[in-house]
């Protein structure tokens, strides 16, 4: 029997006029997806979308593929019948009767979207339902909670039968809501806050410091490993990297021992700020939770993002690490985070950072800085990276 993919669009059925173009993103994004194992035609129908390969492919895997994509609430396979009601009947007996066992209770739904179709939706139900019960023995009607929901698509071309449906990725489209630069650390939470705004929509460049000779190659490899993980979820995501070294150390040798890690992050926010306006984003991202370490009091969030330009997004801000970690393992980016590289922050940590520094004793701090000159030099050295 030939099986196709049925997904449903999540919350985008809500953008009224708007909806067209998020559509339009999400069967792209779909298209990008199922592109490495075949051709597909899909199209969409009263937030319903149908797939299926132009030629023969393998379902599990466009399946699994689909079920990474943002924007789709739930898939089902399907069963794809000609459109008359003894082919109907009989496909959905041989097809959901594997679901349907002894002392199971079901429902059939049916929607017509071809109103031309001999029968009406209450009729498909009720002659599709009693031909099951006929059929299979000890089955229960259950209108209002079944264990099983039998439902039957009638479409232009054909009809369609499912039985069982997978939660999808959730979210919005990814593209769909523009663009933002992520701080991607080595370490557990800014891929999951690149996650968890590439979930909302957001397209994603990164951008990673490094600081040379303290961090070495393997640290830089395992960000790109990281980039490469995420690029599941953000196809074609882009990594910037920025030398570090000559800014932290003019820090350490001008600055107080206290305040460092705060003037560290406000050129950390100046210079995501050059790579943001270099890769046509519009707003920052960090992996920061509120509390978590001296650099994420609330003050001292306050002073690093009086230097930034862009708005930062912290969509971590009130989750505990445990919640986190939890994330980190779904989206396959926990084991690599976990690898113990050096990172630009910790090479140069204060033993004692100060929790509530204010803004106006770190930039007095900073006028020992050439700060305009800094940003130009570490800019000039900004290069991208390729993630395959
Ligand atoms: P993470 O697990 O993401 O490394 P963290 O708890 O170690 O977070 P910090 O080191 O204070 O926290 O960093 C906070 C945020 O700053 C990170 O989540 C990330 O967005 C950004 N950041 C830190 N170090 C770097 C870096 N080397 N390159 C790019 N961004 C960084
Ligand atoms: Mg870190």
């Amino acid at each position: 029997m030939k099986e196709i993919i049925l997904a449903k669009c999540g919350e985008l059925v809500l953008k009224g006029l708007n909806r067209k173009s998020f559509e339009k993103t999400l069967i792209k994004n779909l298209h990008a997806a199922l592109s490495p194992i075949g051709e597909f035609e899909i199209s969409s129908i009263q937030s319903t979308i149908y797939i299926d390969g132009k030629r023969d492919y393998d379902i599990d895997d466009a399946y699994a593929r689909v079920s990474r994509v943002f924007g789709i609430a739930s898939l089902s396979r399907a069963a794809e019948v000609p459109k008359n009601m003894d082919d109907i009947l009989c496909a959905a007996l041989e097809y959901a009767r594997p679901a349907l066992k002894k002392g199971t209770s079901f429902k059939v739904a049916a929607k017509r979207s071809d109103k031309r179709f001999c029968k009406t939706s209450p009729e498909i139900c009720s002659e599709l339902g009693a031909y099951l019960m006929k059929n299979i023995d000890g089955l229960r009607v259950d209108v209002h909670k079944p264990d099983v929901l039998v439902t039957v698509e009638v479409r232009d071309f054909a009809a369609y039968i499912h039985f069982k449906s997978d939660p999808g990725a959730g979210g919005m489209p990814y593209g769909s809501g523009g663009k933002a630069c992520l701080m991607l650390s080595g370490g557990i939470d800014s891929p999951v806050a690149g996650y968890m705004m590439a979930k909302r929509g957001v397209s994603l460049s990164a951008v990673h410091f490094l600081s040379p000779p303290y961090t070495g190659e393997l640290a830089k490899e395992k960000v790109l490993t990281l980039a490469g993980t995420m690029s599941a979820y953000c196809p074609g995501i882009e990594l910037y990297l920025v030398h570090f070294t000559e800014i932290q150390e003019q820090i350490l040798k001008n600055c107080r021992e206290e305040l460092f890690t705060v003037i560290m992050r406000r050129f950390m926010v100046r210079l995501a700020d050059e790579v943001a306006q270099m890769s046509g984003a519009d707003a920052l991202v960090t992996g920061e939770s509120l509390g978590q370490v001296a650099s994420q009091t609330l003050s001292a969030l306050t002073v690093t993002n009086a230097a930034a330009k862009h708005i930062i997004f912290r969509p971590l801000i009130g989750m505990d690490k445990e919640e986190i970690v939890t994330v980190a393992r779904k989206i396959d980016t926990f084991e690599t985070s976990i690898l113990p590289y050096e990172d630009c922050c910790t090479v140069f940590t204060p033993r004692h950072p100060k929790t509530r520094p204010n803004l106006a004793e770190v930039e007095l701090e900073e006028q020992k800085l050439d700060i305009e000159a800094l940003v130009a030099r570490a800019k000039e050295k900004i290069t991208k990276e390729t993630i395959q």
